[in-house]
């Protein structure tokens, strides 16, 4: 299959591109676009056959459910059912922007959607491209992230067409996305609500916007054995580069990753470090890829993955990541940064 690949200005998409891919859209075809989050690999949410092309696309496994993106907050109530206040609340503060919440589904939500699960995830993006898509299409728009499955998420249209070139219908490139992380998940099918997976709305602004938010255990480290994490898609590996990554944290992190750097040279190997700009001058001699500043912990999270594909781009072996205080977004920071690493951590 050829992927038509068409690159369009974030705030003012030609309406000829969006109209395009959206009958490709209507017509049970695979379209990716951009969000605020990451790339999404968009298809009719309300298609079973058509969503089923996700999957075979990606790769993923057909337990682990997809997102529906819709365009107008009236269209929420087409898809799910008991809508508490508390989920009322967290729409006023968050909505539209990189925050899903899971319902109680309602019929017309396919079991190729959700997994065969009575809930489904719905989230209302604010990225202009992405609103016209989803408008235009007239659907909801299932849309996992635009990768294939198990290797970081796509922030660029290059990531995407790297990953599914060949693969997908067509790529709309809007350019890097905001904030670079997928968005946070909440479950707000219970009586209190519940984070499945940190991203950029953080869980210190959700309880500020609703009190009382509890934290799946998925959330924060490995499960034991037989243990299910409530967002099924945070059992797998995840974004995993092909080198070996192993995150050092605490104070004395650069000594440490330096010592483990030097001996993995000399052995051979090809060695990276993950690390931010303040260290810069720490690492001489060594190959560094900068994350963002420690400052301004957003820049961190809008790079993160397109440095975990660098790594593989540039054939490291062996990565070592700085590692960071797990709060406010370094949260979703080590989340995605721990799967990397398969929960690889040393502590100095
Ligand atoms: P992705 O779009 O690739 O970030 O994946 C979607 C994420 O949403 C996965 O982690 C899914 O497990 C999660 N998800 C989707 N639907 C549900 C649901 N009904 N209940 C819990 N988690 C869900
Ligand atoms: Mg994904």
């Amino acid at each position: 299959m050829k992927t038509e690949i068409f690159a369009v200005d974030g705030q003012k998409p030609d309406m000829s591109v969006i109209r395009r891919c959206a009958d490709i859209i209507k017509n049970g075809g695979l379209v990716a676009f951009p969000t605020e989050t990451v790339y999404g690999l968009g298809a009719n949410g309300l298609d079973a056959e058509a969503c089923k092309g996700i999957y075979e696309a990606k790769g993923r496994p057909s337990d682990n459910p997809l997102i529906l993106h819709i365009s107008e907050l009236s269209e929420l109530s087409d898809l799910a059912k008991d809508i508490s206040e508390k989920a009322k609340l967290l729409i006023s503060d968050f909505w539209p922007g990189p925050m899903t919440l899971i319902f109680k589904k309602k019929d017309i939500v396919p079991d190729a959607v959700t997994g065969g699960l009575d809930t489904v995830a719905v989230r209302f993006p604010e990225n202009r491209v992405a609103r016209l898509l989803i408008k235009e299409s007239g659907v909801p728009i299932a849309a996992p992230s635009a990768n294939t499955s198990g290797k970081p998420s796509p922030t660029r249209a290059s990531h995407v067409e790297y990953d599914l070139g060949g693969r997908i219908d067509a790529i709309i490139d809007g350019g890097a996305c905001e904030f670079g992380l997928e968005s946070t998940i909440v479950d707000v099918s219970g009586e209190v609500p519940c984070l499945l997976r940190p991203g950029s709305v953080t869980v210190e602004e959700l309880r500020e916007a609703v009190g009382e938010v509890a934290i799946d255990k998925a959330v924060l480290g490995k499960l034991n054995e037989g243990e299910r994490p409530k967002a099924p898609g945070m059992k797998y590996t995840h974004y995993s580069p092909n080198a070996e990554v192993t995150i050092v944290r605490g104070e004395g992190k650069v000594q440490k990753i330096t010592e483990l750097a030097n001996s993995a040279v000399k052995d051979g190997k090809n060695v990276g470090i993950l690390a931010v700009e303040e260290n810069k001058a720490l690492y001489e001699g060594f190959n560094v890829l900068f994350v963002g500043t420690i400052s301004e912990p957003e820049s961190i999270a809008a790079n993160i993955f397109k440095m975990l594909r660098k790594c593989d781009y540039l054939g490291y072996d062996y990565v070592l990541a700085e590692g960071f205080e797990e709060k406010g977004i370094g949260l979703a920071i080590m989340n995605r940064l721990k799967k990397a690493a398969g929960y690889n951590i040393i502590e100095v």
